[in-house]
């Protein structure tokens, strides 16, 4: 493997120590710890699996975390009223609407009911114009977590060419954004884009954020390329177990690349420390 392996968990450590020392910093001027709103709308198990390792997270870095759990067949109009109440609740800083939504719940009326100074998932229309325009705001965790992943480990940005694999406003759209605020030449692929072998042989930095198991092949990758993999999949192996890969194949492209996360251990990690540093953000009063 020629690639330097870009490892998630040591940078997300570093980042989630940050966080427990800007806390503490909040609770030695006198003020309550900060607080985050998690709400939960069904039993969907990898949301279970997601809300307990955010509030875990919180837990461990002297964030309160807040949960509301709502049955399946709550109406849509009871979990936009407990938006209003968290949003009016002075001992609630951030609030985080687990996704997915029920099918009989409009999750993008959800998200926009939410306060933007309070949306530390930065999901609000608000929040995603602000980035869009290059202004301060909260900014979604997982591209936020690729960013910071990619700074540490190429430095400057500016000049450089990307690739983003990847439109979803969740992760493609405001990592195209972030990586452009940098002043990349960005590349955002999509599943129209053709030629998308070629685009990613002249990219420095590829982004690959699509949900399609090892899509991304070592040949794709420009000589010495940081390659970040957001893409998390489940592979049955033939022996029945399954393991998880990302979107790029990882043992070819590591050949190829100069850096390269893996999948786990790599932006996911990344993800969690990120939405606890906008928590803390939010506390402090400064998006
Ligand atoms: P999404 O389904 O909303 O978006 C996928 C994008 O891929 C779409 O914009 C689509 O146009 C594009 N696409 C589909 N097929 C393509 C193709 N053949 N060529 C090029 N582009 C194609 O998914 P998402 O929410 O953005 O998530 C993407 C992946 O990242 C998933 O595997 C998801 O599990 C993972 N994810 C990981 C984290 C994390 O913390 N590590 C967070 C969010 C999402």
């Amino acid at each position: 493997m020629a690639a330097r392996l870009i490892d998630g968990r040591a940078h997300a450590a570093r980042l989630r120590e940050t966080v427990r020392a800007r806390v503490e910093a909040i609770r030695a001027a006198g003020q309550r710890a900060p607080a985050l709103a998690v709400v939960l709308v069904g039993a969907e198990p990898a949301s279970e699996v997601y809300v307990r390792s955010k509030t875990r997270a919180c837990a461990e870095a002297g964030i309160t975390a807040l949960e509301h759990r709502l049955p399946e067949s709550t109406p849509e109009a009871d979990l936009l009223d407990l938006v209003v109440r968290l949003n009016a609740d002075p001992g609630v800083d951030g609030i985080l609407v687990q996704l997915p939504l029920p099918p009989h719940m409009d999750a993008g009326a959800v998200i926009a009911a939410i306060d933007p100074a309070k949306d530390v998932d930065g999901f609000h229309p608000e929040n995603a114009g602000r980035l869009a325009s290059g202004l301060a705001g909260f900014v979604p965790c997982t591209p936020l977590g690729c960013l910071r992943l990619i700074e540490d480990t190429i430095g400057r940005i500016a000049g450089l060419d990307a690739l983003v694999i990847g439109r979803s406003t969740i992760v493609g759209r405001p990592m195209a954004s972030l990586l452009l605020n940098r002043s990349a030449t960005v590349t955002i692929a999509h599943s129209q884009t053709r030629n998308l072998a070629a685009l990613a042989r002249r990219a420095d930095i590829l982004v690959a954020a699509v949900g399609r198991p090892e899509m991304v092949r070592g040949d794709w990758i420009r000589p010495g390329a940081c390659v970040i993999d957001v893409g998390i999949n489940r592979r049955t192996l033939p022996d029945g177990r399954s393991r998880l890969v990302g979107d790029v194949a990882f043992a070819e492209a590591a050949e190829v690349a100069g850096a390269i996360t893996p999948v786990p251990g790599g932006v996911g990690p990344m993800t969690i420390a990120c939405l606890l540093e906008n928590t803390v953000r939010a506390a402090e009063r400064t998006p």
